[in-house]
C-alpha cells in the first residue's frame, strides 16, 4: 500500500518523501535530506504514526481509532444537519469537531519535537491534512508574534474534500463549506498561541472559487463578527440549545458562560448528562478528582434545573468536625446537648424547596451516613434532640473525589447509601484527559484575572504555552486557574507571560522535547534523546551490531556520493584518512567474520 502525494505543496520544513509506504521507514537514500540536518523528528515522519490493524480491524493514527468511509457520508451528514437546525448552527457543531482534531495535531508535534515553530507545527498539519485525506494545505502568510499577542495567517487549501463532496452532491454553494477543516486550523493554532485563534474560510471552491483561503486571528481580533464566532467555541451555546427547560435568557447563558468552559469530547458528553437529569427529581453523583469542578456542575445542574430562585446550600462534609456533622446537616433542638442554647435548622431544613450539594460526601461518619440515606428514604428530617421529624423537600447532588465503590468494598461507605446516591452519577473528566480545552480555558482566565487584577498581558510565549499544553494539571482546572492568575500577577504590564511567571515544571518547554513513555504518559526527554529515540529503537530492534551499523553508514554515504570518499568522509564527520581507515577495519572484520561462518 502506497500513498501518492505528488500533489501537495511543498512547505518549508516538509520532511516526507514525495511517496512513502505505510509502516515502513524511508530508506536513507530516498530521504530528500539528510538526517539531522534541521531541528526536525526526521526518523519519525507523521506517516508512521497510521497503523492498520487487521486482527482488530482497527486503523490507529497516532493511537486514536480512526475510520475509512465514503466522503459522500460527510456531505449528506452535513446536508442533514443543516435540514436539522439551520447553517450556523450545522456549522458550529462541525467546526467543534474540526477544533478538538486540531488540538491533536499541535499535540502530535509537541511529541516529535515539532511544535516548536509555528512553519514546524504548520509542516506537521499539512502531512496530517494530506495523509489522511482532508485536503492539500500551504501556508501563505503569517505574522506569528505570539508573545506581543499577534497572531494572522493565511492558509490555502487544494483538493478539500469538504468542498469537493459538496459539490458532487449538491452542486454550488452559497456559503463556505470546508468547516471540519477551518475548525481543525482554528483548534492547531489556537493550541499553539494558548488563545482562541479563529479561522474564516472566505473562498472555497464549493462556492466556485479557485482555491479554498483560510483566514486566522484572534477572536477579538475579528470585531463584530467576533461574538457570531464564539459561539461556535463554546458549551453553553449547545447546552443552551437543548435545554429541556426552555428558560433561555440572555443573562442567564452568559452567567453560565462564566464557568463552564470546554468543548472536548469527554467534557460535553458530561454536560450532556447533566443536561439529561437536571430537569428530573433525581439524586445525582458527581464524581472527579479535585479541581475538576464539581461544585460548578452542581451550581449549572440548579441553573439547568430552572430554579434559580429556589435555595442552593452547599457543604463541604470533610471540613466539618466529625462531632458536628450530625447538628450541621440535621438541625439541633435546644438543649439536645451542652451548649446547644438555641435551637437552629441543619442545612437540610434550610435547602428546603431546592439543592442541597453534599461535597466530599465520603469523608462522613458511617453514623451519619445512616441518618442520611434515612432522611433521603423518608424524605423527612429530625434534629438532634427533637422527638418529631418534620417533612423536607431537598434534592441531594453529592460529589466524591475517591472512588466510592472501593470505600464500600473497604467497609467505611455504606452500601445501601451509595446505590441511593448513585442513581445517576455523572463522571467529570480529569484536565489531563481534555487538554483540547486548556487553550479555551487558558484565555478565559486570563481574561477574568487581567480584568480583576487591572492588569494588561500583551500574550505568552511559546515556551509558556508548550508548557501549558503539556502540564499533568493533579489540581485539574482549579490548578491551571491558580497558574494563570498567578503568571498575571507577576509579569509587568503590557509583557507577555513567559515560563518563569507560571511556576510550573519546565517539562513540556520547546527546549524540552517530548514523547510517550511506555505507559503512555508524555514526558520530556532531552533534546537530542527524544530526536534519535525511534531511531535506537528500530536498530535495537533489529539486532543490529555496532560493527555492522557502521559499515551500513560507511557503505551508504558511499552510495550517496557516488563513490566519492572525500565526500563521503565529509557527510560523517571524519577525515578521508579516518574514513578510509574505518572501512578498511569494518571490511576486514567482515571479512574475518565470512571466514569464520
Ligand atoms: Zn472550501
Amino acid at each position: 500500500m502506497s500513498l501518492h502525494d505528488s500533489n501537495r505543496p511543498t512547505m518549508p520544513g516538509l520532511s516526507t518523501n514525495s511517496r512513502v509506504e505505510l509502516g515502513r521507514r524511508p530508506k536513507l537514500a530516498e530521504s530528500p535530506e539528510p538526517i539531522g540536518k534541521r531541528n526536525l523528528a526526521v526518523d519519525e515522519p507523521v506517516y508512521r504514526r497510521l497503523v492498520f490493524n487487521q486482527a482488530e480491524a482497527s486503523v490507529r493514527f497516532d493511537g486514536f481509532r480512526m475510520i475509512l468511509m465514503y466522503s459522500t457520508l460527510l456531505a449528506r451528514l452535513k446536508h442533514e444537519l443543516i435540514a436539522q437546525s439551520g447553517y450556523q448552527q450545522a456549522r458550529g457543531a462541525v467546526e467543534r469537531l474540526g477544533y478538538t482534531e486540531g488540538t491533536k495535531t499541535t499535540l502530535l508535534a509537541s511529541e516529535t519535537g515539532r511544535g516548536a515553530t509555528f512553519e514546524d507545527l504548520m509542516a506537521v498539519a499539512s502531512e496530517v491534512c494530506t495523509l489522511t485525506g482532508n485536503a492539500n494545505m500551504r501556508l501563505t502568510s503569517a505574522d506569528i508574534r505570539p508573545e506581543a499577542g499577534v497572531f494572522l495567517a493565511e492558509v490555502e487549501l487544494t483538493h478539500s474534500i469538504e468542498a469537493q463532496s459538496h459539490l458532487e452532491a449538491f452542486g454550488l454553494s452559497s456559503e463556505p463549506m470546508c468547516w471540519l477543516q477551518s475548525g481543525a486550523t482554528s483548534g492547531l493554532c489556537s493550541a499553539f498561541a494558548g488563545k482562541a485563534i479563529v479561522f474564516r474560510e472566505t473562498e472555497c471552491v464549493a462556492m466556485g472559487d479557485e482555491r479554498c483561503r483560510l483566514v486566522g486571528k484572534p477572536l477579538e481580533a475579528w470585531g463584530d463578527g467576533a461574538e457570531d464566532l464564539s459561539v461556535h467555541l463554546r458549551p453553553d451555546e449547545l447546552v443552551n440549545r437543548f435545554s429541556l427547560t426552555r428558560r433561555r435568557s440572555v443573562s442567564w447563558a452568559h452567567e453560565l458562560s462564566q464557568d463552564v468552559v470546554g468543548i472536548s469530547a469527554s467534557f460535553v458528553a458530561a454536560l450532556e448528562q447533566l443536561r439529561k437529569v437536571a430537569p428530573t427529581k433525581a439524586t445525582v453523583l458527581l464524581l472527579g478528582e479535585t479541581g475538576t469542578g464539581k461544585e460548578v456542575f452542581a451550581t449549572l445542574l440548579r441553573r439547568m434545573a430552572g430554579n434559580s430562585e429556589a435555595p442552593f446550600v452547599a457543604v463541604n462534609c470533610a471540613a466539618i468536625p466529625e462531632n458536628l456533622a450530625e447538628a450541621e446537616l440535621f438541625g439541633v433542638e435546644r438543649g439536645a446537648y451542652t451548649g446547644a442554647i438555641q435551637s437552629r435548622p441543619g442545612r437540610f431544613e434550610r435547602a428546603d424547596g431546592g439543592i442541597l450539594f453534599l461535597d466530599e460526601i465520603a469523608s462522613l461518619s458511617l453514623a451519619v451516613q445512616a441518618k442520611l440515606l434515612r432522611v433521603l428514604q423518608e424524605r423527612e428530617v429530625e434534629r438532634l434532640g427533637a422527638g418529631t421529624s418534620r417533612p423536607v423537600d431537598v434534592r441531594v447532588v453529592a460529589a466524591s473525589n475517591e472512588d466510592l465503590w472501593q470505600r464500600v468494598a473497604a467497609g467505611s461507605f455504606r452500601e445501601d447509601l451509595y446505590f441511593r446516591l448513585a442513581i445517576f452519577p455523572i463522571q467529570i473528566p480529569p484536565l489531563r484527559e481534555r487538554r483540547d480545552d486548556i487553550p479555551l480555558l487558558i484565555e478565559h482566565f486570563l481574561r477574568r484575572y487581567g480584568q480583576l487584577h487591572s492588569r494588561r498581558v500583551s500574550g505568552l510565549s511559546g515556551r509558556a504555552v508548550q508548557a501549558l499544553l503539556h502540564y499533568d494539571y493533579p489540581g485539574n482546572v482549579r490548578e491551571l486557574e491558580h497558574v494563570i492568575e498567578r503568571a498575571v500577577i507577576r509579569v509587568n504590564e503590557g509583557e507577555a507571560i513567559d515560563l518563569a511567571h507560571l511556576g510550573i515544571p519546565a517539562m513540556g518547554a520547546s527546549d524540552a522535547l517530548l514523547q510517550l513513555d511506555g505507559a503512555g504518559r508524555l514526558r520530556a526527554d532531552a533534546p537530542q534523546d527524544a530526536r534519535w529515540n525511534a531511531l535506537v529503537d528500530s536498530i535495537l530492534e533489529n539486532g543490529l551490531p555496532i560493527n555492522a551499523l557502521e559499515r551500513i553508514l560507511l557503505d551508504g554515504s558511499l552510495v550517496k556520493t557516488g563513490g566519492n570518499r572525500s565526500q563521503a568522509a565529509k557527510l560523517l564527520g571524519l577525515t578521508r584518512r579516518q574514513f578510509n581507515y574505518r572501512l578498511n577495519g569494518s571490511q576486514g572484520r567482515s571479512r574475518s567474520k565470512n571466514l569464520r561462518t
